[in-house]
């Protein structure tokens, strides 16, 4: 397990954290203006949610490298399973995909969509879910992108996703079978779950990204009440050890704190700056 505490060169920004993926939420900075205050601040990368970059995909991922930091990852692909996916799936998911080659992201998450209409449980969806994947991973691979299951908290079942364990992701990994098929691991979602170092031996190799925020002991929305790493109940380095440690993941370390009611709140320089520490810290 690395060692953070003097350096913070793996820590990256997930931009959700100052608001930037939802309308009127944060305080509205630009892509530049993130960019430039987290390279300030020794931030090794960031990952960015579609809606922000629009058209300007090359532009901010140049943007990104020249200030000394990497594109770490992109949200998301447009649900696959579930009834909320979009008419144009195919052209969506392609898009998604390009929108990553373009920032120089070299992972595209995957928030699933939840259970399939016509459909109970989740067995039968994770097999569609897979049928999916196989047909967008040789599209990603040519693109030079990598896919990332991330599996959700299971009181996310029902709408938006239909993984709820490290366990699950990887089954539909293992059906798939594709070499840029993998997980990602989310604090917020994982927490709970004493059988993390197991599942992530399993997956060993195939984690591709870990996302950093903690568990309030009285999360008040499912959706957008993360607490900031220190604030809540999750063992975060416990959690580390497992993903580097059984997981064999070595790459950035991304903080995604959705927090309507009060990181949001907050001027985005007091945000960056308690990230860092609370990563030197903390995590
Ligand atoms: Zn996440």
């Amino acid at each position: 397990m690395r060692d953070f505490t003097r350096d913070h060169s793996a820590l990256a920004l997930n931009t959700a954290t100052l608001g930037h993926n939802l309308d009127g939420a944060g305080a509205g900075w630009s892509p530049e203006r993130v960019i430039d205050a987290c390279a300030e601040r020794g931030y090794g990368g960031i990952v960015f949610w579609r809606r922000e970059i629009g058209k300007r995909a090359v532009e901010l991922g140049n943007r990104v490298r020249a200030s000394g930091m990497s594109v770490v990852g992109l949200c998301r692909t447009p649900y696959l399973v579930g009834s909320e996916v979009p008419a144009d799936l195919a052209g969506d998911l392609a898009a998604s995909i390009e929108m990553a080659a373009s920032l120089g992201a070299p992972v595209l998450t995957i928030v699933t969509g939840g259970t399939e209409p016509g459909t109970k449980g989740v067995i039968e969806t994770q097999s569609r879910l897979a049928e999916h994947v196989a047909t967008a991973a040789p599209l990603a691979a040519a693109a030079g992108v990598s896919l990332a299951l991330e599996p959700l908290n299971p009181m996310f079942g029902g709408n938006r996703t239909c993984l709820f364990t490290v366990a699950d992701a990887l089954r539909v990994c293992d059906l798939v079978g594709a070499p840029n098929v993998g997980i990602a691991v989310d604090v917020y979602h994982v927490w709970w779950d004493r059988t993390l170092p197991e599942a992530l031996r399993a997956a060993r190799g195939r984690v591709l990204g870990y996302h950093l925020c903690d568990w309030l002991e009285n999360t008040r929305h499912m959706l957008l009440d993360r607490g900031m790493m220190g604030d809540g109940v999750a063992d975060l380095r416990a959690i580390r050890r497992a993903v580097e440690d059984d997981g064999g993941y070595r790459g950035l370390c991304e903080v995604e704190v959705f927090s309507a009611e009060n990181w949001w709140k907050r001027d985005p320089v007091e945000v960056l700056d308690t990230i860092v520490a609370r990563f030197r810290q903390l995590c």
